[in-house]
C-alpha cells in the first residue's frame, strides 16, 4: 500500500484475442502531479486507463488508486477516479443538467450537493443555457465540455483524461487547458494522454512514452530529450516512434 495517487506495478493485459496490449506497466503518480502518458496508437495507452477504472481486467500486475486496490476495492478506488473518455459517450436521451446530476447519484452525492454542483459547473462550463436541453442537440464543443463536467462532477482525487482535445478549436483547447490547470493547482492528481507534445509540454510535470504495451523513458520533457540526446519533447517522440528523419528541424524555411 502506498500514498501515491496512481501505483501501478508490473501490469500486464492480454486481450481473448492473444493482444499483449500491456506487458508489464510500472508507473506511480504521486498526489497532485500532472502526468503525461504518450505513446503511439496502439501503445497500451487505453488499456491502461480501462484497467485503471474497472472497465477491462487486468491480467496480471496490480493497481491502487490512493491506497485502494483497482479490484478488490474497487468502489473506493473507482470512487476516486473521474474519467473523461475519448470518445464523447453522452446519453443521448438525457439532458445537460440530468447528466450531471444522474453522475453524482451514482457517485452517491446527496441531492442538494449535486444541485448546487450542477449548477456551478454549468456555468463553469457555459452549458448554463442548455441546462434542460437534450445532450444530442448540443454542439460538439459543448458536448466536450459536458463529458469534462461531468466526470469532475463529485470531486475525484484523481482526473484521467483521454485524448481531451482531439479535434476541438483552439479556444476550446486554451479553456480545457485552463480549467485543468487550475483543478491541478487545487490538489486534483491528473493523468493526461494527449497526441498534442505541446499540449503535453505546458501542462504536465512528468511525462510518460509508452510504446509497444510498456514504458520506454519517463520524467520531465528535458529529461526525455536529453535521454534521447535531442533538442526537445517533440523530437524524443520522434526518436520513440523510429521516425528522426521527420524532426521540423529538417524542414526547410522556404525564403
Ligand atoms: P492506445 O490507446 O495507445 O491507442 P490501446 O490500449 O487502445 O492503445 O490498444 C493496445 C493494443 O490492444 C492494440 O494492439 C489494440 O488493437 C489492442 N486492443 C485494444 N482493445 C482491445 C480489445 N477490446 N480487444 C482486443 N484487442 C484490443
Amino acid at each position: 500500500m502506498t500514498d501515491n495517487a496512481l501505483h501501478i506495478v508490473d501490469l500486464q493485459k492480454r486481450y481473448p484475442t492473444g493482444v499483449e496490449a500491456l506487458r508489464g506497466v510500472s508507473i506511480d503518480i504521486k498526489p497532485g502531479e500532472f502526468y503525461g502518458l504518450l505513446g503511439p496508437n496502439g501503445a497500451g495507452k487505453s488499456t491502461l486507463i480501462h484497467c485503471t477504472t474497472g472497465l477491462a481486467q487486468p491480467t496480471g500486475g496490480a493497481i491502487e488508486v490512493f491506497g485502494n486496490d483497482a479490484i478488490s476495492d474497487y468502489a473506493e478506488a473507482r470512487q476516486a477516479v473521474g474519467l473523461a473518455p475519448q470518445e464523447i459517450n453522452l446519453d443521448h436521451f438525457l439532458t445537460t443538467e440530468e447528466t450531471l446530476d444522474f453522475h453524482g447519484g451514482y457517485f452517491g452525492m446527496p441531492k442538494r450537493e449535486r444541485r448546487e454542483r450542477t449548477e456551478e459547473l454549468l456555468e463553469t462550463f457555459s452549458l448554463t443555457a442548455k441546462a434542460g436541453d437534450r445532450t444530442r442537440t448540443l454542439s460538439g464543443g459543448m458536448k466536450r465540455r459536458l463529458v469534462l463536467a461531468r466526470a469532475v462532477m463529485h470531486r475525484p482525487r484523481l482526473l484521467i483524461l483521454d485524448e481531451p482535445t482531439a479535434g476541438v478549436d483552439v479556444e476550446l483547447r486554451l479553456e480545457l487547458w485552463h480549467y485543468v490547470q487550475k483543478i491541478n493547482q487545487e490538489g486534483t492528481t491528473i493523468l493526461l494522454t494527449t497526441h498534442y507534445l505541446e499540449e503535453a509540454e505546458q501542462l504536465c510535470n512528468k511525462i510518460a512514452f509508452i510504446a509497444d504495451g510498456q514504458i520506454v523513458a519517463e520524467g520531465t520533457s528535458e529529461v526525455l530529450a536529453e535521454r534521447f540526446g535531442v533538442p526537445n519533447l517533440e523530437d524524443a517522440y520522434l526518436a520513440l516512434v523510429g521516425r528522426k528523419e521527420l524532426s521540423r528541424s529538417h524542414v526547410e524555411v522556404v525564403p
